[in-house]
């Protein structure tokens, strides 16, 4: 008997990988380089697909499913989650002990308590059978959660077999979170990407676990810690199910339970410590209030658990908290202050967001003049106004923020606060999407969208100059040679010869200047060219929201001319195929804006073609749905609007806005409105989310 070498080495990789994750992701302590690190696991990768018989599902390259996943079916968790009883102040702690002496007889004068850091995450409880991981799932209502395995897989933090550990079946329970550098990265991408920004890292990391894509999941940087071992309720007696969940029945204590968790390979938060009387829990939270502030995730307290696992099920639990815990919060970093005025910020993609500029003042380490106001309709719900005295929040590197104003303080002759329904840079009109929060400026020639733009309207799916690059687009603006697209069209060529740019170097990340030279004349003649362009690609590089590539043709084949576009209804653009009404809403706020219109002019007095040369969209629409008009309302379990829409479009159906007698079918989710009393009253066939599935299904065929 021997085992063949390529399971051996096969063993050896997958431990070692599993080895260096826990050092990367648990511990934060790398042993080798991230070069290193992908070689062992690309060997290991290299094996799996010469002998895939021996994948097995634990293996550290199976952390992604590939495919998004359809929803998140329910389920029961063995033992409900409890949630927590609070404690605010050190009198409330001191009281809580009182309670837990009582309670329990004793006579000492101090229980061993174990004080841990509260992660501000999501809660989650992990199943293992036989060390495999078989189930993630959210915490959900404590009874039932959301079946979220394939996402949990992608925590690296997680490992997918534990090292060592016991037999049969075992739930481990923690938290999932999001650190506070991956929080900011994922908001950079998303105010880049012009998507609305997460509010803090708790939102962040809850979002991402419901993300349908593992792949996305995985991307994101999850962090995990776990603190609690929940046995199978079936092995123990009946009469001890009945006060909570049970603990660990490896270990006397909870520290001992910790320790055993953490040498399973699981990611315990380093930081607990085992307390000798409450005093000493005290002490611990004191110390951390400040403390957190340096750690890379965010903490919103200390969870205090009498060590003791007999004590506890003695104590016992009342029907929404354990006797034998409690949580104990922080004090809010918060302060007072006045609000002078509230301001509007201009970011890249033309948002216009509201930011409270304040009397500066002190909190947690550092002045504050600023805070973020979110939106809005957040000014509005909350009502705050400028001059009101307000209460000002500062959680971890997040930015400061507006809680409330304090009513009675408000100055008496103090009015609403009204967003601005014009561009705070260039004055256009603003606009926002129906359920959008974001007030956008659709100018296309916006000097705070400029640059973005002009890069996009160079880029290759659209105009495609070839040269005009960031730095290039850079001076342009920066010398006042550019101050809309169709100034491209009148650049003179020696001028920009002389131009001296400054590229980046990819390697070192250092500015390389240098004159343009050779490359300005040819940017020119490039530029020249465009004008000869479809007018596909003119509709796209115009930088119109939610007109893709696709749309653009689509839009340029259905209407022929830039002209005939622009004059289209909001009714007529929906003629055109797959545009519904987020698309025809677009298009017309971009039309309604006279700066839009008169940069038209410009271009079309450049020379640049408005017209276009694609085949006329086939007479007679294609597709098993084609023909029939839906319209689709609420929030469905397992899909997005845009998915179910794209599905629709692909089968040929039509997707509208409003609800009218041409309407075929309402598709209705949770939280219909309106539509779905019309469609009720006007008798239009109503679906489900599973009748919509089976219709579509059907006409797949
Ligand atoms: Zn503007």
């Amino acid at each position: 008997m021997s085992t063949p070498p390529p399971a051996l080495r096969l063993k050896e990789l997958r431990d070692l990988v599993r080895h260096h994750e826990e050092r990367y992701y648990i511990h934060n302590a790398p042993e080798i380089s991230d070069e290193e690190f992908d070689r062992l696991l690309h060997e290991l990768e290299a094996i799996e697909a010469e002998y895939p018989d021996l994948v097995t599902a634990d293996s550290p390259t199976q952390r992604v499913a590939g495919r998004p996943i359809q929803g998140f079916p329910t389920v029961e968790h063995l033992v409900p989650m409890l949630s927590l009883d609070n404690a605010y102040t050190d009198a409330e702690l001191r009281a809580f002990d009182e309670r837990v002496r009582k309670a329990a007889g004793l006579d000492v004068a101090a229980v061993s308590y174990v004080a841990e850091l509260k992660i501000d995450g999501l809660s989650i409880a992990l199943t293992y059978d036989d060390s495999r991981l078989v189930r993630g799932a959210t915490r959900g209502d404590g009874v039932r959660g959301e079946d979220v395995t394939a996402n949990v897989r992608t925590i690296r933090a997680i490992p997918l077999a534990l090292r060592c550990g016991p037999p049969g079946r075992i739930e481990v329970r923690g938290e999932v979170y999001l650190p506070r550098a991956s929080f900011a990265r994922m908001n950079r991408d998303r105010e880049t990407a012009g998507e609305t920004l997460f509010q803090n890292p708790r939102n962040a990391a809850a979002g991402t676990m419901r993300n349908l894509d593992p792949a996305l999941v995985s991307k994101r940087g999850l962090g995990s810690y776990l603190y609690q071992l929940v046995a199978r309720p079936r092995s123990r007696p009946a009469a001890e199910r009945s006060v909570g969940p049970a603990e660990d029945p490896f270990a006397p204590t909870h520290s001992e339970t910790l320790r055993a968790l953490a040498s399973w390979g699981l990611p315990v938060e380093p930081h607990w410590k085992r307390c000798e009387g409450i005093s000493q829990v005290a002490e611990f939270c004191q110390e951390w209030a400040e403390k957190r502030l340096a750690l890379d995730f965010d903490t919103d307290g200390v969870v205090i658990k009498v060590d003791d696992l007999a004590l506890r099920t003695r104590l016992g639990a009342t029907a929404k908290f354990p006797r034998w815990a409690t949580a104990f919060k922080f004090p809010a970093q918060q302060a007072h202050t006045r609000l002078r005025r509230i301001d509007v910020n201009v970011g890249r993609t033309g948002a216009n967001t509201p930011f409270a500029v304040l009397e500066p003042v002190f909190v947690a380490g550092s002045t504050i003049s600023m805070a973020t106001l979110h939106n809005a309709d957040d000014i509005a719900r909350k009502d705050i106004r400028e001059g009101d005295t307000v209460v000002i929040e500062k959680a971890g590197d997040v930015i400061p923020k507006v809680v409330a104003p304090v009513l009675n303080l408000r100055p008496p002759d103090s009015q609403p606060w009204k967003m601005p329904d014009t561009c705070k840079v260039c004055g256009s009109r603003l606009h926002r999407d129906e359920e959008e929060v974001v007030w956008r400026c659709e100018n296309s020639s916006c000097p705070a969208r400029l640059r973005r733009s002009l890069e996009h309207f160079a880029s290759r799916s659209a105009m495609n100059i070839e040269g005009l690059g960031e730095s290039l687009v850079d001076q342009l603006i920066e010398q006042g040679l550019v101050h809309d697209f169709a100034d491209l069209y009148h650049l003179d060529a020696s001028r920009l010869e002389d131009l001296v740019v400054a590229p980046r170097d990819p390697k070192s990340d250092r500015a390389l200047p240098r004159k343009l030279g050779k490359v300005g004349r040819n940017v020119v003649e490039q530029i020249a060219r465009s004008r000869n362009n479809d007018l596909s690609r003119l509709i796209y590089g115009l930088g119109i929201r939610h007109v893709g590539e696709k749309a653009a043709a689509t839009l340029a084949r259905h209407f022929r001319t830039l002209d005939r576009l622009m004059d289209a209804s909001f009714e007529q653009l929906q003629t055109a195929p797959e545009v519904g009404p987020v698309v025809a809403e677009s298009v017309r706020a971009f039309s309604d804006e006279p700066r839009n219109r008169a940069l038209v002019d410009k271009l079309k007095a450049a020379g640049v073609t408005t017209t276009t040369s694609l085949p006329e969209p086939a007479a007679v629409d294609a597709g098993p749905l084609a023909g029939k008009t839906f319209v689709l309302t609420g929030t469905l379990p397992s899909m997005t609007r845009e998915e179910a829409t794209s599905s629709l479009e692909q089968l040929g159906a039509k997707v509208a806005g409003s609800v009218s007698r041409k309407t075929h079918y309402v598709v209705a989710g949770s939280d219909a409105g309106s539509k779905l009393d019309k469609a009720r009253q006007l008798g239009v066939d109503v679906l489900d989310e599973e009748a919509f599935r089976s219709l579509i299904m059907k006409a797949h065929g």
